[in-house]
């Protein structure tokens, strides 16, 4: 299937997919199966030599799975993708697939409190060193960058200041010293942003959030460009003869895969070796959210702009923060901003807890990008591992508030707030 002159909207619902050749059922059906019967030894001795394409044993490939990798791919621009257990997994095994003991990265320190814990307190542990540099600022970016640097690594809308990266402007400084951009771009679904197009090399996304769209599944994916040269020995991992994988250098005896090195290394090392497999029930659950992903970035991005509008003119609100109001969105998101508004209670933290309390419709979670509005005080909750200190940095006041709009109507969501306003 030649995909070039479809929209997104048709990619989301068709890309990767044709009617199950054997059944010709229509949708994508789930193989629950662990492993897949080689048809002589011949058969499987071809395979396992990479003679042959085709599948194996389920940790490393699954054909529910690969649809969704597909679609993925497809739908962000890539060349691949792979999906794994979670988000967590999708960054963790990227940084490892990359950097390794004695290699460091620079990372935005507005990062989602999950990420921020692995890169400041997990990554180290292995030697792996996180540098931290305020989003945007590209002349700190460029004072972290050492010799050691192996990649850069941003959120496209931060968490929970919700600021807006400079995309293009991480990927000028990536190309100038020859480092991948890795890109987590969960609060932006493809149907609202690509950053490949900005000239991001990796993509990241927790499948947990708007892709699935219903708070059903735990997932991840990273989807592989295809357009960073991994043969500059400083990439070892790439260059040095694998143990694992009968000396195999991931940069160079792939053939036509050696643009693809990052992905194809990710399935043959991460996958099979490390083990973060996504399971077959829950990538069928983020295929049905692909189909109707379209239609939802645009209602949660309506709802989201209404909601900040209200709160905007509120006299109990100190402050809104919504990604469309930031300057970037017209470069970076033209068609919507989502539905994540945070804000600022007037009075601060206790007055932000009983407004948590107190309001109707939404449920108080850690969770974003479901169907259902949601809310909750990060300070004493998703961001309480986090020092006053680096809680301050990453933009998180006492006194914020952070909502992910759903697909309700509207009225009956903004009413909800204004009622729970009120009590305050
Ligand atoms: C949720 C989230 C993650 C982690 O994903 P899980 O699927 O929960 O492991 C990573 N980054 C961002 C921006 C997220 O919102």
């Amino acid at each position: 299937m030649d995909y070039k002159n479809y929209r997104l909207e048709t990619l989301a619902i068709h890309a990767g997919q044709v009617p199950d050749p054997t059944t010709q059922a229509r949708a994508v059906p789930v193989y629950r199966t662990t492993a897949y019967a080689f048809k002589t030894s011949q058969h499987g001795a071809d395979l396992f030599a990479l003679r042959e394409s085709g599948n194996i044993y389920a940790r490393l490939m699954n054909p529910t799975e690969d649809v969704l990798e597909q679609r993925l791919a497809t739908l962000e621009g890539g060349k691949a993708a792979v999906a794994v257990a979670s988000g967590t997994a999708a960054i963790y095994f990227t940084i490892t697939n990359i950097a390794r003991h004695g290699d460091e990265i620079v990372a935005a320190n507005n990062l989602y409190g999950g990420t921020f814990t692995q890169f400041d307190a997990i990554l180290p542990q292995q030697g792996i060193k996180v540098n931290f540099t305020p989003v945007n600022d590209f002349a700190a970016v460029e004072a972290a960058i050492n010799e050691r640097t192996r990649a850069i690594y941003i959120e496209t809308v931060g968490n929970p200041a919700l600021d807006i990266a400079d995309i293009e402007g991480y990927a000028k400084i990536a190309q100038k010293y020859h480092l991948p951009l890795v890109v987590d771009s969960t609060f932006t679904p493809p149907t609202l942003l690509r950053p490949i197009e900005h000239g991001a090399n990796i993509v990241i996304h927790s499948l947990s959030k708007w892709i699935g769209g219903h708070g059903t599944a735990i997932g991840g994916a990273v989807i592989d460009a295809g357009n960073f040269d991994w043969s500059d020995p400083k990439f070892s991992l790439y260059n040095e003869p694998d143990r694992g994988y009968h000396g195999l250098r991931f940069a160079h005896d792939l053939g036509d895969g050696n643009v693809i090195a990052f992905a194809l290394r990710f399935r043959t090392v991460a996958l099979r070796n490390q083990g973060p497999t996504l399971a077959p029930d829950a990538a069928w659950i983020f295929l049905q959210g692909l189909e109707s992903l379209p239609l939802r970035t645009l209602r949660h991005s309506e709802n989201g702009l209404a909601v900040a509008e209200f709160l905007k003119n509120h006299p109990k609100v100190a402050w809104v923060k919504y990604p469309g109001f930031d300057q970037l969105a017209e470069k970076y998101l033209p068609n919507g901003a989502n539905g994540m508004v945070v804000f600022g209670v007037k009075g601060g933290a206790a007055e932000a807890r009983k407004l948590v309390d107190n309001v109707e419709l939404f449920t108080i979670i850690a969770n974003v990008g479901d169907a259902k509005s949601l809310i909750i005080h990060p300070a004493s909750t998703t961001h309480s591992q986090l020092s006053e200190a680096d809680q301050l940095k990453s933009g998180l006041t006492p006194e914020l508030v952070r909502l992910s709009i759903g697909l309700e109507h509207k009225d009956d969501i903004i009413n909800a707030l204004d009622e729970a306003l009120k009590l305050i």
